[in-house]
């Protein structure tokens, strides 16, 4: 067998699949979380439907894994005899930078790279760090470690999408400009689009709508991103569960000002107090707003529609950008499964000529399906994401030469 770890590793969690890329099936997953304040790990073992949950205590990310080798490789619900089975580790990497615009084999000097960005990405990049040095002293030392950075995608984009109005001594001396993240899943999901539409990715200009808790839309023109919603955080663009997506800069400084906030105070508001939460006033979750807005709640009828439209711009937007659209995909949590969502977007997008089969969009929930009319010059697209799959097919590719 061909396995490969895939590990997406948190300050207080670490998320895993183990993979065949015989058959690109996920032979077990789970989270080991609370490292830092306690410990739990959740194993699944989807082939048996075996499951498996226990408190544990986990100081550091150095036990979180630990107790992964121990469930993957002992008791008779195993899945492996032995780390050394695993071909490969492939990690997920918040924020690349302008350093990484492809995945790369870990080293020492690639960990403390990544460290270094921390600044750029403090609530990821320190902790994959971490993770990254706690799995290299667990796991076999010649089992070769891979990073996939969500902002290597995204590098393609010309200086005019990246560059904020801001002095630009600021770009050069503090690094600061338009990232992009979700660029594993952009990449997938227009990947996997081509595929299905059986065109070669070079001839397609794409608007994918990654629409989750976090949610981005990215401008993908012959399979390169040329423009993307989130900026030089994953705040910027559309509203999201809990963060504002973007806002006139003044106004930050000015409720700052109303509230007393610190700058890392206005962060945590604008972070996890905004988005669907903050003006729904309901919760941070789409489908709570769908229902509260449909029994007849004002403010989450407004948060749907501040939502639908925020996204039709962008796809306005990017179309202009592009100088045309082919197909728009819908992904991500709210993109896979809200109807409402798809609906609304593509209401009234005829002068584009996007025409959706509203019957048939009714009818799709997580599973990869056209959704436009046949008369619809604008394919659309459900397109399921699955970022795990494209980093384990990566990391095989990197090790594979
Ligand atoms: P994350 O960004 O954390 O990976 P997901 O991609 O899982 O999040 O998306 C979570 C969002 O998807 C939540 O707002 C949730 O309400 C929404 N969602 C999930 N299922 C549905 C559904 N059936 N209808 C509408 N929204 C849904």
């Amino acid at each position: 067998m061909n396995l490969v770890l895939v590990v997406n590793a948190g300050s207080s969690s670490l998320k895993y699949q183990l993979l065949n890329m015989e058959d690109e099936s996920v032979i077990a997953k789970g989270n080991c979380d609370r490292i830092g304040i306690g410990g739990h790990v959740s194993h699944k073992v989807p082939a048996t439907g075996y499951v498996y949950d226990e408190d544990c205590n986990f100081p550091t990310h150095t036990e979180a894994f630990e107790k992964l080798v121990e469930v993957l490789t002992t008791g008779e619900n195993k899945v492996i005899d032995s780390m050394n089975e695993i071909s490969a580790v492939g990690h997920r990497i918040v924020q690349g930078a302008e350093i990484f615009d492809k995945a790369c084999l870990v080293t020492e000097d690639v960990i403390k790279q990544i460290d270094d960005l921390s600044e750029l990405a403090p609530v990821h990049n320190h902790p994959h760090a971490l993770a990254l040095w706690a799995c290299s002293k667990v796991l076999p030392k010649e089992t070769p470690q891979v990073v996939v950075f969500d902002t290597a995608f995204h590098q393609t984009m010309p200086a005019k999408a990246y560059l904020f109005g801001l002095p630009y001594e600021d770009y050069l001396n503090y690094h600061v400009r338009r990232y992009g993240f979700h660029g594993t899943s952009h990449r997938f999901v227009s990947g996997a689009l081509a595929t299905a539409m059986g065109k070669d990715i070079k001839d397609l200009k794409i608007v994918s709508c990654h629409l989750g808790n976090g949610s981005s839309i990215t401008a993908v023109n012959g399979g390169k991103s040329v423009d993307t919603s989130m900026g030089f955080t994953p705040l910027d663009g559309i509203i999201m569960g809990t963060r504002c997506g973007a806002v006139d800069p003044s106004a930050v400084t000015y409720v700052m000002g109303k509230h007393g906030f610190t700058p890392h105070e206005m962060s945590e508001y604008m972070n996890k107090k905004s988005g669907f939460l903050g003006l729904s006033g309901v919760s941070s979750d789409n489908r709570d707003v769908c229902a509260a807005a449909e029994a007849g709640n004002e403010r989450a009828v407004m948060t749907s529609d501040i939502l639908q439209y925020q996204i039709k711009k962008y796809i306005g937007s990017y179309t202009a950008a592009m100088n045309g659209v082919d197909a728009v995909i819908f992904t991500g949590g709210i993109g896979e499964n809200s109807v409402e969502v798809r609906e609304a977007v593509c209401e009234d997008m005829s002068f584009f000529g996007i025409e959706l089969d509203k019957e048939l969009n009714k009818t799709v929930r997580g599973k990869l399906c056209k959704i436009s009319t046949p008369e619809s010059k604008v394919e659309v697209w459900v397109v399921p994401t699955n970022e795990e799959l494209l980093i384990a097919r990566d990391t095989l590719a990197l090790i594979n030469g």
